[in-house]
C-alpha cells in the first residue's frame, strides 16, 4: 500500500508542520546567539591570547564596534555585485521545476564578478590604498553586516505574506513568526528578476571572504614587510574554494538552499555576516599570530588541501553530470538503483564510497585552512569543528528529505553503502 509521503500531507495542508534547527527556541536563540558568536571570535582572534575558552570571555570593547567607514563600505560593496549581477555577461541557465510547473531563469556571472572584483583590488592596490586598515574595520564591518542581515530579513518576512501559495518554502511556513522569520518563508524571493537568495548565496559574502582574506594578508605585510608562508597558504587555498564555487555556479542551482530552503534569517545571515568574518579567522588570527611553517610542514598540508579538493571536485561534478545527463559517458557506467520516481541513484564511483563524499573532501580542506596556524591554539580550528558539526547535520537533514523522497530505494541504498561521511569510521 502506497504511504502519503510528508510533502503531499504538507501540500494539502496551507501551514508546514516540521520543525528543524531545535525548533522555535531554536530559531529565538540562533539568531542572538551567533551574531555574538562572530564578533566574539574576531575579538578572540586578535587578541594576544586568542583564548577561545577563556572566562570570563573576552568582549569587544564598544568603541572599536563602530567606523562611519563600515557601512558605507558594506553598501558600496553590495551595491557593486548588484551591479555585477545585472551585467549581460556569461550565460543563462534554468533552476529546477518549481511546484507550480515553472523554472526560473539565473544569470551564471559569478565567475565575472570574482575575477572584476580581484581586478578592482589589484588596482586599488596599486593606487596604494591601505587594505591592511580592513584589519582594524572588521569587528564595524561585522556589526554592519549583522545589521543588514536583520534588515534584510525582516523585509523578507513582511513581503512573504504577499507571496503566493505555491512560492512558500514547505519548511519556512508554520504560522509561528519566530520560527517562519529563521527558516524563511518565500522560497525563491525576487525583485524583478533580481534573485535574492540566489544573489546572496554566493557573492556579496563569498568574495567578501576572499577581500577580508587579502587585508589580513595586507596588514600582514605592513606589520613584518612581506607576508609569512602560513598566511600565503590560507589565502590561496581559500581563493581556490571561492573560485571553485563560482566557477561551478550553476551547481548551487540543485543545492538544498535553493531548491528547498526558504530564504530566512538562517541564510541570509550564514552568506553576509557568518561566511565572511568566521570563515576568515585563519588569516585575521595568522596577523597577530605568525607561525614558522617548514618547507615539509607545508608540502604536507598542500597535499592534504590537493587531495580534499580532488574527492570534494570529482564527486560534487561526478553527481551534477550524473544529474543533467545520466547517459553521459563519464558517468553512463556507474551502478545505479531505480526509484520510484523515475530518478536513479548511484550506488558505486565516489557516491559509491561513502553517502556524502563532497563532504569528505571539503572536510579535509577545512583541516588543510587550519593547520598552517600551528598547534598552539584552538582558534585557527573553530572552522574545522563548526563545519564538522554543520555538514553532519546537514547529512541528516538531507538524509531525511532523501528518504521522503526514495522511500524503499533510499533504504537500499544505505544498506549498500552504509557509511555516511567517513569510510568505515560514520
Ligand atoms: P549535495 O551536493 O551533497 O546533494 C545532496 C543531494 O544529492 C541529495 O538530496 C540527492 O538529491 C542527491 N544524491 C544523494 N545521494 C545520491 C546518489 N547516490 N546518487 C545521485 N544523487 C544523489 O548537497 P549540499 O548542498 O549539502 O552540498 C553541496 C556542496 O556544498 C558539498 O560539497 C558541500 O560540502 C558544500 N557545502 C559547503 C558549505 C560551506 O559553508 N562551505 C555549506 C554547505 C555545503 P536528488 O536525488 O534530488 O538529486
Amino acid at each position: 500500500m502506497m504511504r502519503p509521503n510528508s510533502h503531499s500531507i504538507k501540500r494539502r495542508s496551507s501551514h508546514s508542520t516540521e520543525r528543524e534547527f531545535g525548533g522555535t527556541l531554536g530559531a529565538t536563540c540562533i539568531p542572538i546567539f551567533l551574531p555574538l558568536t562572530v564578533l566574539y571570535l574576531i575579538s578572540v582572534s586578535r587578541s594576544p591570547e586568542a583564548s577561545v575558552l577563556r572566562w570570563p570571555p573576552l568582549l569587544p570593547s564598544t568603541s572599536h564596534l563602530w567606523d562611519p567607514l563600515a557601512p558605507l563600505l558594506l553598501l558600496g560593496w553590495i551595491a557593486l555585485h548588484t551591479f555585477l549581477y545585472l551585467l549581460p555577461l556569461g550565460k543563462v541557465s534554468e533552476g529546477l521545476v518549481l511546484r507550480d510547473g515553472t523554472r526560473l531563469k539565473y544569470p551564471i556571472n559569478g565567475f565575472h564578478a570574482l575575477c572584476i572584483s580581484v581586478v578592482l583590488l589589484m588596482l586599488l592596490l596599486w593606487l596604494g590604498a591601505p587594505l591592511g586598515y580592513l584589519f582594524e574595520l572588521l569587528l564595524p564591518l561585522a556589526v554592519c553586516a549583522i545589521g543588514v542581515s536583520f534588515l534584510l530579513s525582516f523585509y523578507l518576512y513582511i513581503r512573504s505574506f504577499w507571496a503566493a501559495h505555491h512560492a512558500l518554502a514547505l519548511g519556512g511556513n508554520t504560522g509561528n513568526p519566530l520560527y517562519d522569520f529563521f527558516m524563511g518563508r518565500e522560497l525563491n524571493p525576487r525583485i524583478g528578476n533580481f534573485d535574492l537568495k540566489y544573489f546572496c548565496e554566493l557573492r556579496p559574502g563569498l568574495i567578501g571572504w576572499v577581500v577580508v582574506n587579502l587585508g589580513m594578508m595586507m596588514k600582514e605585510v605592513e606589520l613584518r614587510d612581506s607576508p609569512s608562508l602560513a598566511m600565503i597558504l590560507v589565502n590561496s587555498f581559500q581563493l581556490l574554494y571561492v573560485a571553485d564555487a563560482l566557477w561551478n555556479e550553476e551547481a548551487v542551482l540543485t543545492t538544498m538552499d535553493i531548491v528547498h530552503d526558504g530564504f530566512g534569517f538562517m541564510l541570509v545571515f550564514g552568506d553576509l555576516a557568518w561566511v565572511p568574518f568566521t570563515y576568515s579567522l585563519q588569516a585575521s588570527f595568522l596577523v597577530v599570530h605568525p607561525q614558522d611553517l617548514s618547507a615539509l610542514g607545508a608540502t604536507a598540508i598542500v597535499a592534504l588541501n590537493g587531495i580534499g579538493y580532488y574527492i570534494f571536485r570529482k564527486s560534487n561534478s561526478q553527481k551534477n553530470q550524473f544529474r543533467r545527463d545520466p547517459t553521459h559517458p563519464s558517468v553512463s557506467k556507474l551502478e545505479t538503483i531505480a526509484t520510484a520516481t523515475g530518478k536513479r541513484l548511484l550506488v558505486s564511483g565516489w557516491w559509491g564510497l561513502v553517502r556524502h563524499p563532497n563532504y569528505l573532501g571539503d572536510l579535509l580542506m577545512a583541516l588543510a585552512w587550519s593547520l598552517p596556524c600551528g598547534f598552539s591554539h584552538l582558534l585557527p580550528y573553530f572552522y574545522v569543528v563548526y563545519f564538522t558539526v554543520l555538514l553532519i547535520h546537514r547529512e541528516a537533514r538531507d538524509e531525511r528529505q532523501c528518504r521522503t523522497k526514495y522511500g524503499l530505494a533510499w533504504d537500499t541504498y544505505c544498506r549498500r553503502v552504509p557509511y555516511r561521511i567517513f569510510p568505515y569510521i560514520y
